[in-house]
């Protein structure tokens, strides 16, 4: 065994063989792989094997394509068969709202490029013969279709033995019955891992541990947010029907999945596999995999199955004939989110995460290219942030992530809607002002653990969302805020802001190295700057105020806690000339914006508010009412005249009764989050996370302004020069799409040249109360971005024509801003 490597994977089911592949791709040989015991004795060797390219995520969705595309050609490149069966995927639809959430991911499938086919029942019915297409009340009518014709399914343990062979070819080292007991970090900076054969010195970690991600990362420290539920399939018998409709010629018919039915079903050796996603399914492992596990699976659960068994059999009659051969029911790995666990490890230097894989036979290829790509380059070549590890925080406790889990894998086959907000685990982090806010009749969401109020329902008015993809029962009350806005005052709460203080000496310098803009050198100016990746990429979004000499307070998004805190943390220079707090849990945050803010401001404190003495984008450190050391930013994400207050916590009730008492004549309300993102669409104000990511460059997004190219060096300055120097293919646009009466754009829809070619996607969308228009912004061809251009957006597989505003459309000179 060797005793030095650049890599060492731990764990070898087939995520972790991907990324030992992969790593030689990039030409990484000296690299190696140790498994407790034996390759695919994990989850891996009684999956079954399905390859849905399906998946909601823009992200996710690549990591997918790429996979089924690198296993079509792995047998030609390792002399390995994977018995990859080309059947097709086939989804079924019995209700509307299905129907819409497939077209919604269409649009995502067009952006990425997966083929897919909408088809009618009978298309259905001449695909799988078998089928009935229903019409009673337990056996719904089918209504249409999604169809993916180039996936299906493959033998897992074939695949890691190709992925094993290709890797090995290239150089890399695999050792059985070697299991990593501790890991140790060196003053050489490298790791040092005690295995169960002898010490292996790594410059890198990969964990790819499958259902022991939790008891892997506490070796080093981390709360891994992984913990598996049990899943089951049953293996049935032959069918009689199946195997004369194959003998009579019948190609092997189409994985089918019917998920208002939350099951799939699939052929094997002439009868099938029948796999649900049943409610009840427990979370396991929570405290780590016992000894006695093993290679091992639980008990068959058959009750739970019933409901499913009965549904699937007045779908597929032949099923009726069929015995029952075996039940497997395996653990496999969930999170929070259901997405897995992709990227760097946070608050440890090369430790890197690929874990947590729900559909890891799905995900392996993609989520070992990109991982692999991330370890040789620095940073993956797409944007990986819906997979990011750091996109969960510190709260995600034992509980927490056992109850979501369970959510999660019940749902797996329920309409994913865009305003789903799901309720297990909640209220679990909350402001200071949940309980007023409440009173309000907040209807609450949840971001990053924390509550927050996506609108408020008026007296006599349900607390309740009618989840939808299409304008639903909140869109008049989100109007009210949204007008509530323009019009008088209103109040966000927007205390989950991710919040840093930067002091030291050497703070404006090395916050300059970390940004494209100039960070302020004034005491009381403040500057949008965003952090960007080597490939010039957007990175993270900070508001950075000069509070005082040699102290910055540095604001981000709420949900990029952990991903900015490690990616601050890990920039800090090793002498001690800057000292970085996250102070996100000590200050809140109110939003007080409109044109009536400054009367209601004015009534709590002695700082002058006119113009003259605080004008638009400055801060100043003021009282209000008995509060002290408020932070008080003329800025918002609104578009209106007002103040960001960033006060000390323990002020959060007097500060928010102080500001309701004295807003009263001026008609002050509550605005939530759904009009706040209605009212930023309206001002083409870009979101971290959807509108900038690492895909899209500042040019790109047309953050020009806030690039100064003429400063010293910063990340992804050579990137930005390079892209100067040709041409930036893509620009931002903002449109208005015209003849929407009911399904507005929401992001993630294909946009189109008149002629009909794809030319840019739109990242956001919303109706715009105020404008009284359907807007979307996005990413189109350079030469489609100029105002007045005529364009077409697909939104639930409608064509609607769209016309390329200029940036800002609600007040494009800023006037209300500058009030
Ligand atoms: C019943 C069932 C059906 C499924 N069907 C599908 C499907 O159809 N399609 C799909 O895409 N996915 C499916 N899955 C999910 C799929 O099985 C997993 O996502 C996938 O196998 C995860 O692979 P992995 O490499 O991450 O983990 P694993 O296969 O669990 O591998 C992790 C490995 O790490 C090793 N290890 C752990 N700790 C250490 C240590 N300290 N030192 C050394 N080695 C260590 C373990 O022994 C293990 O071999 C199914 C899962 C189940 C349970």
């Amino acid at each position: 065994m060797k005793t030095h490597v650049r890599v060492l994977v731990i764990g070898g089911g087939v995520v972790g063989v991907s990324t030992l592949y992969h790593l030689t791709k990039k030409g990484w040989t000296d690299v190696a792989l140790i498994e407790r015991t034996e390759l695919t004795a994990g989850s891996t060797w009684h999956a079954a094997g399905l390859l849905p390219l399906f998946n909601m995520s823009y992200t996710v969705g690549q990591l997918h394509k790429y996979s089924v595309d690198l296993y079509k050609r792995l047998p030609a490149e390792t002399g390995q068969d994977v018995s990859f069966h080309v059947t097709g995927n086939l989804r079924l639809a019995t209700c509307r709202e299905r129907m819409d959430e497939y077209q919604k991911y269409c649009g995502t499938a067009n952006t990425i490029g997966v083929p897919f086919e909408v088809i009618s029942p009978a298309r259905v019915k001449e695909l799988w013969p078998l089928i009935e297409l229903g019409g009673s009340a337990d056996t719904p009518a089918i209504i249409g279709a999604l169809y993916h014709p180039h996936d299906g399914h493959i033998a897992p343990a074939d695949l890691t033995m190709a992925l094993r062979k290709g890797a090995r070819n290239a150089g890399a080292e695999i050792y059985e019955h070697t299991e990593a007991l501790a890991f140790e970090r060196i003053a050489s900076g490298e790791w040092r891992v005690r295995t169960s054969k002898g010490d292996i010195r790594a410059e890198h970690l990969v964990l790819a541990t499958g259902n022991y991600a939790r008891q892997t990362g506490r070796l080093l420290g981390l709360n891994v947010p992984a913990i598996p539920v049990e899943h089951q399939y049953i293996v049935y018998d032959e069918s009689p029907e199946l195997k004369a409709y194959r003998q009579g010629g019948g190609r092997e018919l189409a994985v089918l999945r019917e998920p208002d039915k939350s099951y799939y079903l699939r052929e094997e050796r002439m009868g099938w596999i029948l796999g649900p996603y049943e409610r009840g399914a427990p979370a396991r492992f929570a405290d780590g995999v016992p000894d006695w596990f093993g290679r091992s699976l639980f008990p068959g659960d058959l009750d739970r199955l019933v409901p499913y068994v009965e549904a699937a059999t007045r779908r597929v009659p032949p099923l009726e004939h069929c015995g029952i051969k075996d039940i497997v029911n395996g653990p496999i790995s969930y999170t929070p989110d259901g997405s897995p666990l992709i990227g760097p490890a946070w608050g440890v230097r090369n430790v890197w995460i690929n874990e947590a894989h729900s559909f890891g036979i799905t995900a392996a290829g993609g989520a070992g290219w990109q991982l692999a790509e991330w370890i040789v380059e620095g940073e993956p070549g797409i944007d990986m942030l819906a997979v990011d590890p750091r996109r969960f925080g510190a709260y995600t406790s034992k509980r927490y992530v056992v109850q979501k889990n369970e959510e999660t894998y019940r749902n797996v086959f329920t309409i994913h809607f865009p305003d789903e907000e799901r309720p297990d685990a909640r209220p679990a982090k909350t402001s200071a002002v949940y309980d007023r806010l409440d009173a309000k009749g907040a209807v609450w969401g949840q971001r990053y653990g924390w509550e927050r109020a996506n609108w408020f329902a008026p007296p006599g008015v349900e607390r309740k969302d009618r989840w939808s993809f299409r304008r639903s029962n909140y869109f008049e009350h989100v109007g009210n805020e949204a007008r509530l806005m323009r019009e008088r005052v209103g109040v966000i709460d927007l205390t989950p802001f991710t919040k840093h203080e930067v002091t030291g000496p050497g703070a404006e310098a090395w916050l300059d190295g970390l940004v494209a803009n100039k960070v302020p050198a004034k005491i009381g100016r403040m500057a949008l700057c965003h952090a960007l990746t080597r490939r010039g990429g957007i990175r993270s979004e900070f508001t950075i105020t000069k509070i005082a000499e040699q102290h910055y307070y540095v604001v981000s998004a709420g949900a990029a806690e952990r991903y900015d805190s490690d990616y601050l943390v890990k920039s800090l220079p090793a002498d001690g000339s800057i000292a970085l707090r996250n102070i996100t849990n000590t200050r809140g945050c109110f939003v007080l914006a409109g044109p009536k803010s400054r009367e209601v401001l004015a009534q709590l404190t002695d700082t002058p508010l006119d113009n003259a003495s605080f004008p638009w984008l400055t801060a100043q450190v003021i009282e209000a009412g008995l509060a002290v050391d408020v932070y008080a930013l003329r800025v918002n994400f609104v578009g209106a005249l007002g103040w960001e207050l960033h006060f000390p916590i323990e002020y959060a009730h007097h500060l928010f009764d102080a500001l309701f008492a004295a807003g009263s004549a001026q008609g002050i309300g509550m605005v939530g989050m759904r009009a706040m993102e209605s009212l930023r669409l309206e001002k083409s104000y870009r979101m971290w996370g959807s509108d900038m990511t690492p895909d899209y460059t500042p040019f790109e997004a047309s953050l020009d302004r806030f690039v100064r190219m003429n400063k010293g060096p910063f990340i992804g300055r050579e990137a930005l020069e390079k892209q100067l120097a040709g041409a930036v293919p893509n620009r931002f646009v903002t449109l208005e799409v015209h003849g929407v009466t009911d399904a507005d754009p929401l992001g993630n829809e294909p946009l189109f040249e008149p002629g009909g070619r794809m030319i840019g996607r739109a990242t956001s969308g919303y109706y715009g109360h105020c404008l009284r228009k359907s807007l979307a912004i996005g990413y189109a061809r350079a030469e489609y971005a100029q105002p007045g251009t005529q364009l077409v957006i697909e939104i639930l597989g409608e064509r609607k024509q769209a016309t390329v505003l200029r940036e800002s459309p609600y007040d494009p000179d800023n006037l209300d801003l500058r009030a």
